[in-house]
């Protein structure tokens, strides 16, 4: 059994609706499919879920010592080792086979959960159960920067912003103007807090990667 390009775009359609219902809500969509739809789905979500990692870091400081700075001591080369970073980084892929696997990807993501010590870039709390969630959906490079760390609660809302695409653009804009003293941008509602090092990180690589759609249409605005 395999996957034509078509279906599995609208599996991945699928899933991303699924991933923001809530247990009643799956269970019952779960329930009313077919039986090997439902198997094939379920070994989707199991790997949508795997994109964003969880993490138990026994090590982080449940008391608030300061939510993390990371200064900046040489923006240019920061900005230089971004760029180099950018261009050796391997391109995300995937494998259409039975289910849709990401191929390409390491494990060093947790390293943003350890720059910003468990705390979370929404609530600015530090949790011992920290997630980390790719910044924007489909990326084309695998840049372990290009995600965030965030406490349970905030990665669950997270996703669902994630899923907006006005939000996203929006969201992509204010990082992009977002000064390094004070590194945050609006989401919607919400503010994500960067460290200092980290919001450059990423504002370099939105000026160097023209593919994803989001920045594209940023351009247009
Ligand atoms: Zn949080």
């Amino acid at each position: 059994l395999q996957f034509s390009k078509n279906e599995i775009d609208e599996n991945n359609q699928l899933v991303n609706q699924i991933v923001t219902m809530d247990t009643y809500q799956l269970t019952n969509v779960i329930k009313s499919l077919p039986k090997d739809l439902k198997n094939a789905l379920l070994i989707e979500l199991a790997a949508e879920i795997e994109e964003d990692a969880n993490e138990f870091d026994p090590d982080v400081i449940e008391e608030d010592t300061g939510f993390p700075d990371e200064k900046i001591s040489n923006l240019i080369r920061l900005r230089e080792y971004i760029r180099k970073q950018y261009e050796i980084a391997p391109m995300v892929q995937y494998e259409p086979k039975l289910l849709r696997v990401r191929v390409s990807r390491g494990k060093d993501r947790e390293n943003i959960g350890k720059r910003y010590k468990g705390y979370c870039q929404m609530c600015e709390k530090p949790s011992r159960f920290w997630e980390v969630a790719e910044i924007f959906n489909n990326p084309t490079k695998e840049l372990e920067f290009m995600n965030l760390s965030l406490c349970p609660t905030c990665a669950s809302k997270y996703r669902q912003l994630r899923n907006d695409k006005t939000i996203m653009m929006n969201f992509a804009k204010n990082i992009r103007s977002a000064e390094i003293i004070d590194p945050s941008a609006l989401i919607d509602e919400d503010c994500v807090t960067f460290t200092k090092a980290h919001l450059a990180e990423i504002q370099m690589v939105l000026e160097l990667d023209k593919s994803i759609p989001i920045f594209k249409e940023v351009e247009y605005l």
